[in-house]
Formats: structure tokens, sequence, C-alpha cells
């Protein structure tokens, strides 16, 4: 018998990503036709209908390749945020830009340093490359900057901040931030996550995109249009650092990495302020919402900066999950977090926000 096909050994600790589960797959499996999905922080309200007729005019242009470069959409992020477009990098999703750097930075037998509880893209990234995640544990659901500082090694890489952190939707403020910065050798490079930065109201929320603009050299802040654009199908995301981080991203990069569609949608969304505008004010009043029932309810929850809320239900989340399923709510269990009691739920619009306390009465027997 000839041996099978030999897999890199760096891989088989990999366990395949988690995804939130899809709409048609709930329909299909429990016959429930009304379902609702809070489970992937996507934006309630959909994308901008600028976006959508974006979308519509480019779609008689997808025999054509894409820009490779992103140009247009480049010249757009660059102008919003005051950066150059040397400073931006485009991609298949934030999830593309994260394996770029590791594709980009990660020796095998190399460390990244990540909180825990947080999003998992990071340490699979890593993985991949055959690096170490050295895991530091959050302090009251918060990213402990002094110990992920202390944590790093001659042989880190890369440190992530997901900020705010998903699953807890906690903050890292500036002043805690410039301080760790202070701390880290130049030699590692800090990622900061901001996939839900334009959730957050908390005045000290880091001015990330300053220490670019200031030139400084190893850091890199992630963005999407995966949340508030409403883009998730598409996959778009965008990392801004230095030049000279950037152009070592564009030699990993794969040449038409940003499909078409993608392109001409994320720039109509970026135009549409007021769309972005009411889906954070949408989120601030299911938020309050939320919190009230939750406490009513007595549970206890993590005050979030972003779209979703970490709550303790006081349960195994997966037989609540399963429960929820039933009456069509969609979530996430917490136990992948490392939360067995904890379910992670993506604020909706009021009527899908009422759905899900509804249900979850009725799962609690607090109906
Ligand atoms: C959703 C999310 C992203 C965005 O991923 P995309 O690949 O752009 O869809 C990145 N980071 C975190 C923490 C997220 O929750």
């Amino acid at each position: 018998m000839a041996t099978a096909p030999q897999c890199r050994e760096a891989i088989l600790a990999i366990k395949p990503y988690v995804p939130g589960k899809p709409i048609e797959e709930v329909q299909r499996e429990l016959g429930v036709k009304d379902v609702i999905k809070l489970a992937s922080n996507e934006n309630p309200l959909g994308p901008s209908p600028d976006a959508v007729q974006a979308l519509r005019e480019a779609s008689e242009r997808v025999y054509l390749y894409p820009d490779g470069n992103c140009y247009y959409l480049k010249n757009a992020l660059a102008e919003k945020l005051s950066v150059s477009t040397e400073n931006i990098i485009v991609g298949n999703g934030t999830d593309e830009i994260l394996k770029m750097l590791a594709e980009a930075y990660v020796n095998p037998g190399d460390d990244i340093v990540v909180a825990e509880p947080t999003f998992s893209e990071y340490e699979f990234a890593a993985q991949v490359m055959a690096g170490r995640a050295i895991k530091v544990p959050c302090r009251s659901f918060r990213h402990d900057l002094k110990a992920m500082a202390a944590s790093i090694t001659p042989r880190t890489r890369l440190v992530f901040i997901c900020n705010p952190n998903n699953p807890t939707g906690t903050i890292v403020g500036q002043v805690v931030l410039d301080s760790f910065l202070k701390e880290v050798p130049p030699s590692v490079l800090v990622v900061l996550d901001e996939a839900y930065a334009d959730y957050v109201t908390a005045e000290h929320y880091p001015d990330s995109l300053a220490y670019i603009r200031h030139g400084r050299a190893n850091v890199i802040v992630l963005r999407t249009f995966s949340k508030i654009y409403g883009l998730a199908g598409l996959r778009v995301g965008y990392g801004v650092a230095v030049p000279e981080i950037i152009r070592n991203l564009n030699r990993v990069r794969e040449p038409f990495n940003v499909n078409l569609l993608a392109q001409a949608a994320a720039i109509a969304a970026l135009k549409d302020e007021a769309h972005v505008k009411k889906s954070r004010e949408v989120n601030i009043e299911g938020k309050q919402y939320l919190y009230e029932q939750f406490t009513t309810l007595g549970l206890q929850y993590v005050p979030t900066e972003a779209n979703f809320i970490f709550v303790d239900i006081q349960r195994d989340s997966r037989t609540v999950f399963q429960e929820l399923l039933k009456r069509g709510v969609i979530v996430r269990t917490g136990d992948i977090f490392g939360y067995d009691t904890y379910l992670r739920v993506t604020i909706g619009t009021p009527r899908q926000n009422e759905r899900f306390i509804q249900a979850l009465r009725e799962v609690l027997g607090r109906a």
C-alpha cells in the first residue's frame, strides 16, 4: 500500500473555524420559517442602498478582472482617513489581511501574543505558518496589556489587540495603549483590529490612525466593511500602516484578491455617512433595551462598545442555543470562547431584539 500524501505537521493542530449558523441551515434542519441571525455581528439594517445600486451597475462588468491595486477604493479610504494610499492594503475581508500578516512576519516556531478570549483568527493565521499563540487571559473581560507586554519573547513577531474585543465588547483606551506601545520592542508588530470601531462611543477610545500618520513603524490598524457597512457577504477589509509594512504585505497578496463587486460597493458604502450614523443609533438604542431586559431577568452582561453583548445566562449555553434555534433565533455560544454559560448576541433591530428577549424568556422559564 502506498502511503497517503502527507500534509504539513503544523496544520494538523488547526481546528476549523466554527461560523455562525446560516439562516438557511436552521430553516432546513429545524423547519423554522422566520429565522433571525444575531450570531455574526452583521448590520441588521443591511447595506447602504447606494452600495446596492453600485453593485447593480458593477455587475455588468464582472467579465473583467478587478483592479488588483484597488485604486479608487484606496483613494476614497486615504481621503476619509487622512492618510496616503501607500499606507493602505485592501483584503478579501480583514481575515485575509490577518493571514497575510502571518505569512509575511511569522516564521515556523515564532510566537504571536493574543488575549483570551478573543477573535480566533489570529491564532489560526499563526498556526498556518507553524507559529505558536501565547494566550494572555483577560482581566474583567479586558485585555491585560501589562501581562501581554510581559509575555513578549525574543520569538514574538505579532501582538494582536482586538479593540473592541470580540467576544467581550470591551476596549483598550488611549492612555493604556500609549504606555503599552512604549514597552513593546520596535521589532514586534502590534496589530490593532478595529472591526467594530464605528460602534464605539467611549471617549477614551484610541485615535490609532494618528500613530500611522506620525510614522510609527510597528503598528497596523485593521478595519472592515463587514460590520457597520453591512457588506460581510462581499468580503472587504483594509489595513493602515507605514509603507514598508504595506509593501511586505503586498509581497504575499494574491494579485486580484478583492473582487470587482466588493470594490464598487465599498466605495459607495464609504460615502453614505447617513447610513453609518443610522446604524450606530439603532445599535445604541438596541443596547439600552437589551441591558434593561437582561437586568430585569437578573442576568449579568459585559457592557459593550460594539454591536454585540456577552451575557451570562447562568446555564449551559449550548442547551439554550438549541432552544433559541427552535424559536428561530441564532446566537453564539460562549463555550467556543471558554465561557460555557455565556451567549454572545448581536444587537439587532428593535423587533429582532424583542424576539430574542421573548425567546430567551421562554427558554429560561420566565415567559
Ligand atoms: C468580524 C470581524 C472581523 C472582520 O472580518 P472580515 O474578514 O473583514 O469579515 C475582524 N476582526 C474581528 C474581531 C471581527 O469580529
